[in-house]
């Protein structure tokens, strides 16, 4: 017989705790716990998916030039400063790959969004996790911090809240971290998008921008999210890269969302004013929900499992904070007007009990 070399995972991949998604709810105006858009993409996008099917037979262009392009255009950035990835959750790998494996060193928010925590450990780096301080990150504490990359979600997930962008230009001079990583997936859902984006900042080398076609264009399930960079950063990235992970289908449905600024609009516009009547039905309920510049709202409760099963028997998916780093809480995301006649008539029949909150910060 010969010696065979004992199958062994790579021992750092023990400690992780894998991701948990969001489950549906039967009926879509329910299905409120993974953030997605409850009006969908724009009618453009069906039109250039059809457009762009008889091509499947084809490789993608692997560097999804025109999109490139058009995202470049619409950021006042060169192209060689942005990398398409297979949603935005395959640039935090990418830049996992780059700056973190084999013993670097990530800073994020406690609790953070899971993919930045969980990227980091599958390559061997380690994490250094700050808490949160009234539910923001505390940048104060984190500039402190000798990382490789530092981790700020804007407005954060699971939470909602934003930091000011002054203190976020602050945190960039003063952190300790070699890249600043600001992951603006929720920005368009901010009261000043414009005023709130750190893209001016990555030209300075130290910041990159995360943003994804999954939110407010409504393409999750097409997967495409980009990285806007220095030049620097990009190169690495694409050195990194595997060649075809974003395909053709998605590069031109997000090309066609990418110029549709009306729907975007018309998406944003519906957002705000539903997540205003879905804080106000939650306080009625006597729930006390954290302020959200996002397209969803932690709810701290005392009873996660009890709110999520009596939404889920009222045809509402929300999303179990165990599962987020914030147990006891739930989220919500902000649904469409039927969603939220839905909300309401759960909301209806929660029993008393179920209401208090005992929040944690
Ligand atoms: C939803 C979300 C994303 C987007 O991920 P995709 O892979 O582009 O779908 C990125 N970051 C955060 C914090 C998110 O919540």
């Amino acid at each position: 017989m010969t010696a065979v070399v004992p199958l062994a995972p790579r021992p750092w991949l023990a400690d992780i705790r894998p991701y948990v998604p969001g489950v549906h709810a039967p009926g879509g105006d329910g299905s409120l716990a993974s953030n997605e858009s409850p009006i969908g993409a724009s009618p453009a996008v069906a039109a250039a998916v059809a457009r762009a099917l008889p091509e499947a037979h084809l490789y993608p262009d692997p560097l999804a030039r025109e999109l490139r392009s058009s995202v470049a255009a619409h950021h006042g950035v060169d192209p060689e400063q942005v990398v398409v990835g297979n949603g935005s959750d395959e640039l935090i790998y990418l830049l996992a790959l780059a700056y973190l494996a084999g013993g670097g060193r990530a800073v994020c928010a406690e609790p953070a969004y899971r993919i930045d925590e969980i990227s980091a450990q599958v390559v061997g780096g380690s994490v250094v996790k700050v808490p949160l301080v009234d539910w923001r990150h505390d940048l104060e504490a984190m500039a402190q911090v000798e990382a490789d990359i530092a981790y700020v979600v804007n407005p954060h997930n699971p939470t909602g809240t934003t930091c000011p962008s002054e203190l976020i230009r602050e945190f960039v001079d003063r952190s300790r971290s070699g890249l600043v990583v600001v992951d603006e997936a929720y920005v368009d859902f901010t009261a000043d998008p414009e005023q709130e984006t750190m893209i001016p900042l990555v030209a300075g080398g130290r910041v990159a921008v995360l943003r994804t076609f999954s939110k407010v264009h409504g393409l999750a399930g097409l997967r495409v999210g980009y990285l806007v960079a220095s030049r620097e950063v990009a190169d690495t990235l694409r050195k990194v890269r595997a060649p075809f992970t974003v395909n053709s289908l998605s590069q031109a449905a997000a090309l066609a969302a990418s110029t549709d600024l009306a729907h975007r609009d018309r998406v944003r516009g519906h957002t705000l004013r539903v997540r205003g009547q879905l804080i106000e039905a939650l306080r009625s309920a006597g729930l006390r929900p954290v302020d959200s510049e996002a397209n969803f709202v932690l709810v701290p409760s005392g009873h996660e499992t009890a709110v999520v099963d009596h939404f889920a028997v009222h045809g509402v998916s929300v999303r179990p904070g165990a599962a987020l780093g914030v147990p006891g809480a739930f989220r919500i995301s902000v649904p469409s007007d039927a969603g939220l006649d839905l909300v309401r008539a759960a909301l209806d029949r929660l029993p008393p009990y179920l209401a208090e909150s005992n929040s944690r910060s």
